[in-house]
Parts: structure tokens; sequence; C-alpha cells
């Protein structure tokens, strides 16, 4: 495994550099325990859409202009073409500049794009894709349901075909965006008789058709992230189903690849923990900090950890770089990833103690209760994109070969 740059890499991380360092201005980026404990970086799916982009849209066009919002696109499509390494570069550049995403929430540009690129007609390409590079459309993705989150091909909503379109009955659940959202990819059965995996369907809604409702689910950290969305006869035209019909499965599963190789790209723990050392050092003696003799060795750990994790994430990187496709290599950086997560938090906790508890709003909260609402948080890193179980089992059956659980 080569760790150091090439030198056309350590060009290209220069170039990126010095872009961001030149158009992104100051004001806009997120430093500190302002970036580093935000909350789960849902900053700006709490801001509307004006206020993003009057804050943001700027820099979003300067991003756009050169394909940035969607760095691995092909240049066709509005990306800038680049290779798996070079959008490593540019995320671990955009981490540690503070500098605001282009890309609007995410799902878009991340999965059901590609997604489309990938399995769309031309027709589908030319309606959707625009609206994502733009950074204009807020895409949802409706594929979990009550009785289907882990055993995902267990999905129940039905959509039955009627004329040109299909009617689709039935729930989904923890839909982020949804209640911001123009579209859904939703994961549909249209074949109640096939085996579970080969009766699926995979749909582009529009998130205003009749019947459908979008039912708030407030966070433990007591925001509005994610949601309910109920179907009630909801009309999808035939020409909203990506790839073939009953083969939805397969085409949802490139959606996930999307999801789990976007997890193994951060470098954001390391700099959490830096921020939160700085935050120890600037706070010592005020009574905000706890007095622990372990906690300097405490931080040590996660430092290390930290460093553990940006090689796993670079092993999983240089593997795709050459072609390769990791499975339980994304495994083993997605658990790491999701656990270390949680443990930066609690050490985050044990240093403010007390004053790490209190809410953004109170006056004695320390760092604007960013601490709290990260430590709420998260835990949601151990469920999402597949839970720390689940990737315990790949790990041991693909990895070690032992038997499935
Ligand atoms: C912040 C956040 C955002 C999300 N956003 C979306 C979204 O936008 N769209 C969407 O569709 N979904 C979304 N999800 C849902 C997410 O994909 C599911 O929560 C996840 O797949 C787990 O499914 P579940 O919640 O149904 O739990 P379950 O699958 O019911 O699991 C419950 C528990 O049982 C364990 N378990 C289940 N099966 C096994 C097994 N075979 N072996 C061992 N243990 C097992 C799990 O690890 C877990 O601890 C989001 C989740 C979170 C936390």
């Amino acid at each position: 495994m080569e760790f150091t740059d090439t030198p056309q890499e350590a060009a290209f991380r220069a170039e990126m550099r010095s872009f961001i360092e030149q158009e992104c201005p100051e004001g806009i980026r997120r430093r500190g325990f302002r970036a580093a404990f935000g909350g789960g970086g849902w900053d700006d799916i709490h801001m509307s859409r004006e206020e993003y982009f009057k804050r943001n849209g700027a820099w979003v066009k300067k991003l756009a202009d050169r394909g940035l919002i969607a760095p691995a696109w092909p240049k066709e499509y509005g990306g800038a073409g680049l290779s798996v390494m070079e959008q490593f570069i540019f995320t671990q550049e955009m981490s540690l500049s503070g500098a605001p995403r282009g890309g609007n929430f995410g799902i878009g540009t991340g999965w059901a794009g590609p997604t489309i690129i990938l399995y769309g007609t031309d027709e589908q390409k030319q309606k959707y894709l625009t609206g994502i590079i733009k950074g204009d459309d807020v895409w949802c993705q409706g594929f979990s349901e009550p009785g289907a989150g882990s055993d995902l091909a267990n999905v129940q909503t039905k959509a039955v075909k009627d004329g040109d379109d299909y009617i689709v009955n039935g729930q989904k659940i923890w839909t982020s965006g949804a209640h911001v959202a123009k579209y859904m990819i939703l994961l549909a059965r249209t074949d109640p008789d096939a085996s579970k995996h080969k009766g699926i369907s995979y749909f582009i809604v529009d998130m205003k058709t009749p019947g459908l409702t979008v039912r708030p689910l407030v966070n433990m950290a007591g925001n509005h992230d994610f949601n309910e969305v109920f179907f009630d006869n909801v009309r999808v035209p035939k020409e909203n189903m990506i790839g073939e019909e009953n083969r939805g499965w397969y085409v949802g599963t490139t959606t996930l690849d999307f999801e789990r190789s976007g997890i193994a790209t951060s470098i954001s723990h390391t700099l959490m923990v830096k921020d939160l050392v700085d935050f120890i050092k600037e706070n010592k003696g005020t009574g905000v900090i706890t007095e622990d003799a372990g906690l300097p060795n405490e931080l040590a750990d996660r430092m290390i950890e930290a460093a553990v994790e940006e090689n796993l994430c670079t092993m999983v990187i240089s593997m795709q770089n050459r072609g390769l496709v990791p499975n339980k290599e994304s495994s083993i950086a997605k658990l790491f990833s999701s656990e270390l997560d949680v443990r930066i938090s609690r050490t985050a906790m044990k240093a403010l103690g007390l004053y790490g508890q209190l809410r953004t709003g109170s006056e004695y909260a320390a760092a604007n209760g960013r601490v709290e609402s990260t430590y709420l948080y998260a835990t949601t890193s151990t469920v999402g994109g597949g839970t720390s179980e689940i990737q315990r089992n790949i790990i041991a059956s693909r990895g070690l070969g032992m038997p499935r659980a």
C-alpha cells in the first residue's frame, strides 16, 4: 500500500488546496468546534434552501463551474470526472479547510445521481441530472420500512401496474430529508410471488404526487432530520422506473455501494480529536474541563484510532483506485469509523463533564452545546448505512469464512 501522494496526486492536491483557499470565503468555513462537533454534519439540512443559498450560493456556483458538486461524475453529466483517488484527495482538502460541500444534501449527488448515470435512460438522465448537479433539487431515499432495514430485501411497499402507471401503497421509515425533498428513490415490490430479492423494482417518485404523506420523526437530539412516508394509491408513471421491472434489488445494491463507499472517505475524526485537544487547552482552569488524570491517555488512544481509521480508509480507496471491489474492507472501515464516532463523543463528554451535557441555547453550555448533540448523534453512525452487527456479520463471513449468521 502506498501512503504518500504520487507527484501527480501531490500536484492535484496543491491545485485543490489553492482553489479552496482563494475561492471559499473564510466566513462560511466551518472550523474548530463548529466543524468537528457539528452533531452529525446536519447543519445544511436544518437551514432553509433560501438560507443555504444566501450563505453558500457564490461558493456553490464556483464548485459547480468546475464540476466539483459531483466530483466523480463524468464530465458529460456536469461532474469533474475525477478518479477515485482524486475525489478522495478533494474530499480531504475540503474537510481540512472546513469548506461547505456544494452538493445539495448528499443523496442526489452521492447516490441517486450515480445510480441514474449507470442504469437510467437518456430521458431520465436529461430530466434529473441537471437539477442535482446545479444543487437545485433535494433527493431522499425511500428504502427502509418498519420491517425492512438490515433485511432490506423484505420491503413490503407494493407497486401494482395499472396502464402506464404503477399504483404504490405502503410505508417507508427513517427517510432523511423527505420533508425538503423534491424526489425520492424508492424500492417497491412489483411481484409478490417472486423470491424476496427478485420481485422488487426501483422508481423515482415526485414528492408532490397526490396520496403521498410525509410525517416528521424527531430524533433524540431534538431535530427533525428523518420522517415516515406513507403511500396511499400514489400513481407513479412507468417511465419513472430505473432499470428493469423486478430487477430493482440489483439497482438498489448499487445505490448502497455508493452510500457505503462514501462513508469511508472522511478524515474528520483526526480533526475532531485535534479540535477537542485545542478546546481543552484553551479552557483549562476555567472550571469547564473535568480534572481527570486519565484524560490525556484517553485522548492519545483516540488520536491513535483516528490514524488507524485514516489508514483503513486509504486501503479501501487505493483498492477502488486499482479497479478492485472492496467488500469486507469497506465493512471494516465503516465499522471502525462509526464506533470511533461514539468513542470520541464519549471522550469529549468526559472532558467537559456536566457542562458537556447542556444543550445549545443554555447560557452555561460549553461550545454552544455541540458536545451534547454530537454525543447523541454519534449512535446513529452505528445504525445508518448498515448497523455494526451487520458489518461484523459481513467481516466474519466474507473475511473469516465463517458460516453466515
Ligand atoms: C441517521 C439515519 C439516517 C437514515 N436515513 C435513511 C434514509 O434516508 N433512507 C432509508 O431508507 N433508511 C434510512 N435509515 C435507516 C437505516 O438504513 C436502518 O436504520 C438500518 O438499515 C437498520 O435497520 P433497522 O433500523 O430496521 O433495524 P433492524 O434491522 O430492525 O435491526 C435492529 C437490531 O437488530 C440487529 N440485527 C438485525 N439483523 C441482524 C443480523 N442478521 N445479525 C445480527 N444482528 C442483527 C441490528 O444490528 C440492530 O441492532 C437511516 C438510519 C439512520 C440512523
